[in-house]
Parts: structure tokens; sequence; C-alpha cells
């Protein structure tokens, strides 16, 4: 086996953390080798094409994994240049200050974080930069303290989205701008780099508008003499020293090839699925249960949101092109009504005829698929799932991934999508239609009653917790691996609990936390 090369560091992915992490360690000089299994999403008419990005799945992975009964899993999930921030919906949001504390739920608790918000706080200032978030503090009740504005303007809402958030208001909540990552000036139109289409929420930007970490934190470095990129590179296993101390080899399959890179410091970021699936595939004599699970936690306790997609169908059409701007969070903590949190309501990006058409959608009566799109509010609700050791990441004989799923912490969607309802039926009267404008809520997919299915990977974390027991965690609060002297891990499998806002704002700040003290490390 030939050795491939040296680095100081090897960074495993090129996603919302492992992107984050090469852009604030590459003006330190240092020799940094990006791995990453993808290509560049080829940039073409399709990528704003609902039939071959939605229907087709055509930038997905073909891979195929299996669920806990032995089932194929199609995981709509990217391998490629810039992680799944390539296809986000780009709403970057702060986990709330009470996230990192200890929550009660309906369901039970959400364990605490190890660091505190005030010690990432400065961090998510410096995603919110880099990344171009587009927002307004102060708005949305349950924002944490900031020390800075955003650095852009809220996204302004289309009208219909404007009268919904009156209406909102009118009942008593406190509707706000959600923050956002594309590179709009609205002042600015022509010299605008997005043009605020509808396909952006899940599809990639053909003209590179939207910040994911690709246009944001890769290509921005890849002029450093210092930094390298191998696309087509797939890391199969990392290799230890004699002692199981650290990580000595990086082992890579690129274009069918084997080779063998090593570094002072090793970090993956490979998503929270991949990067538990690496270390468990790296199971050696020292490591019998896979790389740094002395403690058994590797792939354990699985989250990936309690989620649900709605359509508000209503006889007026919805003529909005950039939906994804009104969040509300009223009840993303306890209220009068309830003991426990419900959860957080926003939206995806508009949906059309041709992506209902693949999700089995039940239909409003007198609707076709296509008009219901055309008349729809489509929004987007999200709510905590807790950390359950049973679900979990581990692999089958031949090494492919197996992800066993239950469902937890429901009963608090359940009522969210009630408060849902009634907020919608208590709606001003329409002026053409009055009370009857209004058709019901409407589920965007029937595979499992209302909820996204299991295959709805996107917001995966938890896989690798980090925490000050090495007896109940995998890294320690640096999110390094309380066993290896020289392995970390950026992406999201260092979550202990979800929260109920998007994550990859946290994974962003994250990386940037990490980058600085493997800076301090490294000097
Ligand atoms: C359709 C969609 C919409 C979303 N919308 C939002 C949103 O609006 N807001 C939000 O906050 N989040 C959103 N998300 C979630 C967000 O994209 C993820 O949370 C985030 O990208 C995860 O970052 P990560 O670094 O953990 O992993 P990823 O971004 O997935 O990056 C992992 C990288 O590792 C590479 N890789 C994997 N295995 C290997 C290997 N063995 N060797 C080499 N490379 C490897 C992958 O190719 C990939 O590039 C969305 C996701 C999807 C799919
Ligand atoms: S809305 Fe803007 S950032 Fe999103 S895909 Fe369209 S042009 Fe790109």
């Amino acid at each position: 086996m030939t050795m491939n090369g040296h680095f100081d560091v090897i960074i495993i992915g090129t996603g919302a953390g492992g992107g984050t992490l090469a852009n604030r360690l590459a003006d330190s000089g240092k020799r940094i080798l990006l791995l990453e299994r993808g290509d560049y999403v080829p940039r073409e008419k399709d990528n704003w094409d609902p039939r071959p990005v939605n229907l087709e799945g055509k930038y997905q992975t073909k891979e195929v994994w299996r669920d806990r009964d032995g089932k194929p899993l199609h995981p709509h999930t990217n391998y490629n240049v810039g992680g799944n921030t390539k296809f986000y919906g780009a709403a970057l949001f702060r986990l709330r200050e009470h996230d990192f504390g200890e929550v009660r739920h309906n369901g039970g608790l959400s364990p605490a974080w190890p660091i505190s918000y005030d010690e990432l706080e400065p961090y998510y200032t410096q995603s919110e930069r880099l990344y171009h978030v587009h927002g307004e503090r102060g708005i949305d009740p349950t924002d944490p303290p900031a020390s800075a504005p955003y650095p852009h303007p809220a996204v302004s809402h289309e009208p219909r989205i404007r009268d919904l958030a009156e209406d909102f208001a009118a009942q008593g909540l406190r509707p706000f701008p959600v923050p956002l990552g594309i590179l709009l000036d609205e002042k600015n139109p022509r010299a605008s780099r997005c043009i605020r289409c509808s396909t952006c929420d899940g599809f990639p930007c053909l003209v590179s508008a939207k910040s994911d970490a690709q246009v944001c934190a890769v290509d921005p470095i890849l002029d450093r003499g210092n930094v390298t990129l191998l696309t087509r590179a797939k890391a199969e296993k990392l290799l230890t020293d004699g002692l199981g101390r650290r990580v000595d080899r990086v082992v890579v399959e690129r274009d069918g090839a084997r080779e063998e890179y090593s570094a002072d410091v090793v970090v993956s970021s490979c998503g929270a699925i991949n990067s538990a699936a690496l270390l468990l595939r790296s199971a050696n004599d020292q490591h019998p249960n896979g790389l740094a699970n002395g403690s058994g936690v590797v792939g354990r306790h699985y989250m990936g949101h309690v989620n649900s997609v709605l359509m508000a169908v209503s006889k007026c059409p919805n003529p909005t092109v950039f939906q994804k701007t009104l969040g509300v969070n009223d009840y993303y903590v306890p209220t009068k009504e309830w003991d426990y949190p419900m959860g957080h309501i926003s939206f995806v990006g508009k949906l059309d005829g041709v992506t209902l058409s693949g999700g089995a959608p039940a239909i409003a009566p007198g609707f076709t698929l296509e008009l219901m799109a055309k008349h729809s509010l489509d929004f987007w609700l999200t709510s905590e799932d807790l950390p359950d050791p049973e679900n979990r990441v581990s692999l089958d004989a031949q090494g492919n991934i197996v992800l066993s799923y239950a469902p937890n912490n429901e009963e608090g969607h359940k009522r969210l999508i009630q408060k849902l309802k009634g907020l919608m039926q208590a709606q001003r009267k329409c002026q053409v239609h009055g009370h009857e404008c209004h058709q019901g809520l409407f589920s965007r997919n029937l595979f499992v009653g209302q909820r996204i299915p299991l295959a709805g990977v996107a917001h995966q974390c938890g896989t690798l917790r980090f925490g000050h027991d090495p007896r109940t965690s995998v890294l320690d609060t640096n999110c390094k691996a309380h066993e290896l002297d020289n392995l970390y891990v950026v992406d999201a499998s260092f979550f202990p609990s979800s929260g109920a806002v998007n994550p990859a704002l946290t994974i962003m700040a994250n990386a940037l936390r990490v980058g600085d003290h493997l800076l301090e490390r490294m000097r």
C-alpha cells in the first residue's frame, strides 16, 4: 500500500460542518486535505426542474440502506461538494437559549448540552456573517440574545404571506421573518445574485446565490496553496496506531482505487449517519465495537425531528414565489394551554403539481394536484424528538447502513397540527369567498400518517454525542473523541438533543468553535 501524502489536517466531508471548518482553518497556512465522496453538483437547467430533482431524485445518492426490519430504504440525502447544504432551504436558525439546558417534554427529558449558549454565541454571529443571513432580531419571541444584528435585512414577505402574518398577529401570535441564507439584495435587484425564485428549498441554486457550504466556505479557499480538495474520494476506514490512541491513516477509495492519507489531526464530517458508520466500519483489535466506541454509544441516539408538511388549501390562489419567509415560534415553549413545548411552524418552498405527484397527498375535494398546489400555503412543522439509545445507526453483515428509528414525543406535534388547523379556520374573511375560502389542511404525503417518512433524513443528528462523561458520550466538549488523541467530528453527530429549529447554523457555528480550538492546538 502506498501512502499518498501527509497533511496537518484531513477533513472528511465538505458540508455544513466540514466546509465551514475548512474555511476557518484555511488562513492558518496549515496543509489541509478535504476528502469528499461526491463531486460538484453540475450546473444545468435540471437544477431548477422539479421533475429530475423531486421525482427522479437525479442528484440524490443511489445508495440503499435498510430499516430495522431489514426493508430497503432509499435515503433522501446528497453526496456532493457542499453536502446537503446544496439542497437545503437555507433557514438558518440559532438554537434557542433554553435548548442548551434540560427541557421537559411530554414524551420525556431533552438533555442539557455540555456547553452553554453563551459559549456558542460568538460563533453563531460569525456564521451568520459567513453565510450572509438575512433576518431581524427581537420579533421572534424565542430569539436568543445576540452580540450583533443580522448582517442583512430580513427577506420581505410576498402579499399572501404578509396577509397571513397579519392574520396570525391579529390572533395574538408573534410571527417573524425567518432568518435566511440567500445572496439577495432587494434594494438593488439588477445586481442581486439571488433572483428570488420558486425552486430554492430542495433544489441546488443554478446561479450560485444560495449560501451553501460550497459557495460560502469551500470555493473561496481553493485558491490557497495549502488547501487540497479531492472529490470522488470516499473515506472507507480509519486505521489507528498500534496502541489505538491515534488515527494513523485514512483509507480512501477514489475512482475505484485505494489510497491512504495521514494527518496530525483527522476530522470526520460525513453527516451524522455516515460519520457513525465510518467509526463502526473502523473497528479493530483496540476498538472491537467500532472506533471510539468503548461507551457503546456510537450510532445511538439518532434524531431527525418530528416533521410534517401541511398544505392549507383555499379557494383563492396563492401566487407566492418564494414562500419560506414566515415563521411562528409561539408554541416552541410551554403555553397557558399546555405545559410542554409543541414546536415550530414555518414554510417549505412553494409546492408544485409535479412534486406533489410523487408523494400521494390527500386531495382536497374538487381539486387536482396541479390546482391544489396553486391554491396552497405549504407549512413546515417541526417538533423535537428525544434521544433514544434504540434509535440508531448500525451496519449489516456487508457493512451497509441500517437505520432503526421509532418516532417519539409525538403528542406535542399532534397538538401543533391542531393549533395550526384552528388558526387557519379563524382567519379573516376573504373578500371573495368569505369564511368558505379555506378548504382545510392536507398532509403532503401519506407514507406514515402525516409524518415525513424515515427516508427523509434531512435533519439527522445525535449519533456521536458530545459530553463530559466518556461512559455516556463519544466526543468531549471540543468534539474530540474521548478515546483518541487526534480524531474530531464536526457534523451534526455531536448534538445531545435536537431542539426544534433547523440544525445547519448550529453545525456551522460549532465547526467554527472547534476550528478555533484546533488553531490553538496546532499553534
Ligand atoms: C432538502 C433539504 C432541506 C433542508 N433545509 C434546511 C434548512 O432550511 N435549514 C437548515 O438548517 N437545515 C436544512 N437542512 C439540513 C441541512 O442541510 C443539514 O443539517 C446539514 O447540511 C448537515 O450538515 P453536516 O455537515 O452534518 O452534513 P452534510 O452537509 O450532509 O455533509 C456531509 C458531507 O460528507 C460527505 N461524505 C459522507 N460520507 C463520506 C465519506 N465516507 N467520505 C467522504 N465524504 C463523505 C457527503 O458527501 C457530504 O458532502 C435541509 C436538508 C435537506 C436535505
Ligand atoms: S431563491 Fe435565490 S438562492 Fe434560492 S435558488 Fe432561487 S436564485 Fe438561488
